[in-house]
């Protein structure tokens, strides 16, 4: 249902929300008076995220931010790339997951591994016997299916319940290292399936350089190469993605209350970035669902599938946050003996053990992993931005309502004359003045109507609008994305204004 809509635009300070009301127009889409506030009458949508992935695969092609990958040559089944937009959108994803991590805490230190490690890391990792999924095959239409993603044992394709008996298949990506022959084992690699085991192989390294004591933490986002049996949904599963993870080691003892804490901090992050509360949840993995080494993890799920009838199917895993005991210290260590005093580790030259200076204890941290998806955020973030506004004439826009910090680029410079010289050049200048602090582009590709639309459709916050009258009296007209409000400033004052308002607590549009 659409209905005449009413929104609070925050103030540029917390507590100063206001509600007003705007009168439609299709001004929305024109440039405004020079009077300071133009105010519009719209009708919205009632519904504030998409109502589907396909709806973002479209958008995303259009628009420039993702491209199904080799497509000239017809594809490779789920792989992406990363357009113009979507470039920036990872970039910003990542920045600022790093930013809140490493930059703003004071015990997290970075680190940048190798994706191709010794293969001797995934053998004591429990990798190469463990990381495999249960693959059965249809013996009706031969599709290969993951046992454990079945709905009632069927098969999604056609239907059949006759399937094979569940067998255990690695996820691992072979490779072989140096001009050797191709079955020589000695030259067998891995990509690396998960970024994690490169911290937990650099603890000492890192511990030794930087001085610390626990508790405290080692960052790391990078590539991460799975053979999915069934990858899909757009870039929700693929083969190559992006991982951000955090190892924090801990006293034994300290993990549960740490563990907690990290749950709650990621979960505020994801809203910190513009994701609503309303669509994540958390979901505490039942004992049966943990992986060998947890002691407990609980994941961040995103409603990516809204529109799925049972609404238990609506959640998907944005981000695993385990507690993995001290499994990962020990088995990489060449000190821990079984039973029978053997080494359980025979091949591992240091021991990663941790003294306690203050008790005088040596033993093996506790890690708390907080461990999340670049591109499942970038999903989730499409999907929590997209909105559809209507006009009076019926024509009905999409609106990315990216949180500031997420929005590939901050203001577009639009000249609503591009055969005016004097209007281009002085549009030209203003992009080029507010490049250095925030990401501006300058776009004269159609009338002004249209820049605005395709700016709303790309989750631009702000439009400058150069005209006429600016070259007299030295101001510009900024239109705001959410509320197309549109208000004068001095050129002088443009930067500081635009750095205000796309402050972090500015942004959020809330439709009541
Ligand atoms: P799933 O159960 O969905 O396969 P997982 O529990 O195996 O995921 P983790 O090993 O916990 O995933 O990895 C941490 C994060 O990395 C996930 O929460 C997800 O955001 C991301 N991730 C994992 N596998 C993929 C993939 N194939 N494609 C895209 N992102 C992925």
């Amino acid at each position: 249902m659409i209905g005449l809509g009413t929104i609070n635009i925050p103030a540029l300070r917390r507590g100063q929300n206001q509600s007003r009301s705007f009168q439609s127009s299709q001004a929305a889409a024109t440039l405004a008076p020079r009077s300071s506030i133009h105010h519009l009458r719209f009708a919205i949508h009632p519904q504030v995220s998409a109502p589907n992935i396909e709806t973002i695969v479209s958008l995303a092609k259009r628009r420039g931010f993702v491209y199904p990958s080799s497509e000239i040559y017809g594809g490779l089944g789920s792989a992406w790339d990363y357009g113009p937009l979507g470039v920036e959108l990872c970039n910003n994803v990542k920045q600022s997951w790093w930013r809140w991590m490493v930059y703003e805490r004071d015990d997290i230190e970075g680190l940048d591994s190798s994706i191709i490690l010794n293969r001797l890391v995934w053998k004591y990792s429990g990798h190469e016997e463990t990381f495999n999924d249960p693959l059965v095959d249809c013996r009706e239409c031969n599709s290969r299916l993951r046992a454990d993603k079945l709905i009632d044992g069927k098969c999604p394709n056609c239907g059949s319940k006759n399937l094979t008996e569940p067998r255990p298949f690695n996820l691992m990506f072979r490779t072989h290292v140096g001009a050797t022959a191709e079955d020589d084992p000695d030259a067998l690699v891995y990509l690396r399936p998960e970024t994690a085991q490169g911290i937990f192989i650099n603890f000492l390294n890192v511990l030794n350089a930087s001085r610390r004591k626990l508790p405290f933490g080692v960052a790391q986002v990078g590539k991460s190469f799975r053979n999915e049996v069934t990858p899909g949904n757009f870039i929700f599963r693929t083969r190559e993605f992006e991982q951000m993870e955090m190892e924090y080691f801990v006293k034994p003892g300290e993990d549960e209350a740490a563990h907690q804490e990290w749950i709650d901090a990621c979960h505020q992050w994801f809203q910190s970035i513009g994701i609503s509360s309303g669509n994540l949840r958390l979901y505490e993995q039942p004992q049966e669902e943990l992986a060998h080494y947890a002691k407990r993890t609980v994941d961040i799920q995103y409603r990516f599938f809204p529109e799925r009838e049972d609404e238990e199917r609506h959640w998907d895993e944005l981000m695993g946050i385990a507690n993995r005991t001290d499994f990962d210290l020990k088995t990489h260590s060449k000190k821990p003996e079984d039973a029978e005093g053997r080494r359980l580790n025979p091949d591992s030259t240091e021991d990663l053990s941790y003294f306690d200076e203050s008790t005088k204890q040596r033993f093996y941290p506790y890690v708390i992993e907080p461990a999340a998806g670049v591109n499942r955020t970038v999903l989730a973030a499409l999907m929590d931005a997209y909105s559809e506004k209507t006009n009076d004439k019926g024509e009905t826009r999409v609106i990315l309502r990216l949180h500031h910090s997420m929005a590939p680029i901050k203001v577009a410079v639009l000249p609503l004359a591009k055969n005016k010289p004097e209007i281009v050049g002085m549009a030209r200048a203003i992009k080029r003045s507010l490049q250095p602090v925030l990401r501006a582009v300058y776009d004269d590709t159609g009338g002004i109507g249209k820049l605005y639309a395709r700016q709303d459709e790309i989750g631009t916050p702000f439009c400058v609008t150069v005209d006429h009258q600016s070259l007299e009296d030295e101001a510009v007209t900024v239109r705001d994305r959410d509320t197309w409000e549109q208000e004068r400033i001095k050129v002088a004052d443009l930067q500081t204004h635009l750095l205000l308002r796309l402050a972090p607590e500015v942004g959020t549009v809330v439709v009541e």
